[in-house]
């Protein structure tokens, strides 16, 4: 098997084989499982019919790698689901807010500095190099971060602004009340009814 990430082309860091699947760690796409049929199969969907929509599966798995959420194994037959993810950006103004998340995930101070490689579009769920680049450029217009560094062929250094710890706060509440929303709605129909009052209402019902 190729070194080579299926997903961004990147050279993969890591590789560990298990019983019925391969653990890889690419710097883009971060850590991901998948099945040695799927890395077969995969390469004709990604390179075809999919080719403009395989930076959000990149996306989706750093994502989930950067919040250590639980990642199921990719197979050839579920990454057409990931597609459908609700944690995909639907919209550019979405990537901006996932990018300024990223950034307040890697803010460890008040105004600490947070290194961005532009080699790692994923993190934005960007397409390229160049997308990230202008999804910065939008955030530093928003006077969310600020750009302390920037060194042609050198990761770059940004830190955030009052408004920008903010605004990625109010994200991190909007993101806890969907994810409740989910869950709660799920509880319901297991439970076999229908939410027809408020989710609300369900979520003092849960155990
Ligand atoms: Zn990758």
């Amino acid at each position: 098997m190729e070194k080579i990430c299926i997903f961004c082309k990147n050279a993969i860091t890591d590789k560990k084989g298990h019983f019925s699947y391969i653990s890889i760690t690419c710097p883009n796409c971060g850590d991901y499982s998948i099945t040695c049929d799927a890395i077969e199969d995969l390469p004709q969907h990604l390179e075809g019919k999919y080719k403009n929509k395989k930076h959000l599966i990149s996306g989706l798995l750093r994502e989930q790698s950067e919040y250590k959420l639980k990642n199921e194994v990719i197979t050839s037959e579920n990454y057409l689901e990931m597609l459908n993810s609700p944690k995909i950006p639907i919209n550019l103004s979405e990537k901006i807010d996932k990018l300024l998340l990223y950034i307040h995930n890697h803010t460890s101070t008040f105004m600490g500095k947070v290194l961005i490689d532009h080699h790692q579009p994923a993190i934005a769920y960007a397409m390229d190099s160049k997308e990230l680049e202008n999804l910065l450029k939008a955030l530093v217009g928003l006077i969310y971060i600020v750009e302390q560094q920037h060194i042609a062929g050198h990761p770059n250094i940004y830190f955030l602004t009052l408004d920008g710890l903010k605004r990625a706060e109010e994200l991190q509440q909007q993101q806890i009340h969907i994810s409740r929303f989910y869950r709660t709605t799920w509880w319901c129909i297991l439970r076999g009814r229908f939410c027809s009052w408020s989710w609300f209402a369900c979520d003092l019902d849960m155990p």
